[in-house]
């Protein structure tokens, strides 16, 4: 088959692993947090998810009625073939997935209002190139809710307050966002390099599975802190009260100017959808998040 087709192909079907099953992380850490939620309201709410989650694979149907906006991570190998048609492919998935499974058109011109009924346009499917090693495609799909991206922030902290600086804001900004990003979240929190660098990396933080701590002791430990922090807002599932706030804090940092110190929030809801393969460069196809569900 041609690469493109292959391309197309994979594309597809990791969009529509993503809006039916959760990934496996996900779906523990939902489980972990039923056993443990201590509010009664909070365990329904939790109980309410889980049960969603098991009629979606069931009826092979998406998890969430908001499909959310389709974002896709490549990881290009510099020796592979046909680079310049991986964008097309994507595209064309994107409409073929909407069709299909189907999704919901969430691609509106922000001009005039009008929706594009088939989740793309001007930049969407949002495509975030890396070049990696290698002859292989990693292609990576995170399908982004609304609710959760509505309270997404962006910010200047003072150099001078330093990661208590970084605490506050992040606290703060889970205070604010209340229910509205279906809680229990995920956070993807980075700092440094500058406004749009620290946003981009918070929101491909989000993708770090949840029972991998950051590498570095120190910054580990910062999550875990935040962590603690977050669920002792009381906000709980869906907002209804309970200690299951956030299921997990990922961080990631670049250097930063010394007079600055950008810092960003990016929150997933429950439904935290991901899905990853890679093609091969004879064309094989490794499934690496979820078995080959069709
Ligand atoms: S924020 Fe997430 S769970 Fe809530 S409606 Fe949107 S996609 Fe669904």
């Amino acid at each position: 088959m041609e690469m493109i087709k292959i391309a197309e192909d994979v594309a597809f079907n990791i969009l529509k692993q993503a809006v039916i099953y959760l990934p496996e992380d996900v779906k523990q850490a939902l489980k972990r947090a039923y056993a443990e939620e201590t509010s009664e309201t909070g365990k329904t709410q939790l109980k309410a998810i889980l049960d969603n989650i098991e009629l979606a694979e069931k009826y092979q149907a998406p998890v969430c009625q908001d499909t959310g906006t389709i974002i896709f991570y490549v990881k290009a190998g510099a020796k592979a073939k046909n680079l310049d048609k991986i964008e097309e492919a994507l595209v064309k998935a994107t409409r073929r997935a909407t069709a299909e499974v189907p999704l919901r058109p969430n691609a509106v011109d922000p001009f005039t209002q009008k929706n594009s009924g088939d989740n793309t346009g001007r930049l969407i499917p949002y495509i975030n190139w890396e070049i990696v090693l290698g002859d292989s495609v990693e292609l990576t799909i995170m399908t982004k809710g609304g609710g959760s991206e509505n309270v997404c922030v962006s910010g200047m902290l003072v150099p001078g307050e330093g990661i208590k600086g970084l605490k506050k804001f992040v606290v703060d900004a889970v205070i604010k966002a209340g229910a509205q990003p279906c809680p229990p979240t995920i956070l993807g929190i980075a700092m440094g390099g500058g406004a749009d660098i620290a946003m981009k990396l918070a929101k491909k933080a989000l993708l770090r599975p949840l029972n991998e701590p950051n590498p570095d002791p120190e910054i580990a430990k910062i999550e875990r802190e935040i962590f603690e922090a977050a669920n002792m807002t009381g906000i709980g599932p869906m907002g209804l009260g309970g200690k299951t706030t956030v299921l997990g804090v990922h961080i990631d940092y670049a250097f930063r100017h010394p007079a600055s110190f950008p810092a960003a929030v990016a929150f997933n809801c429950w439904a935290a959808r991901k899905a990853t393969a890679k093609i091969n460069a004879d064309g094989t196809v490794e499934y690496l998040t979820h078995k080959m569900k069709k």
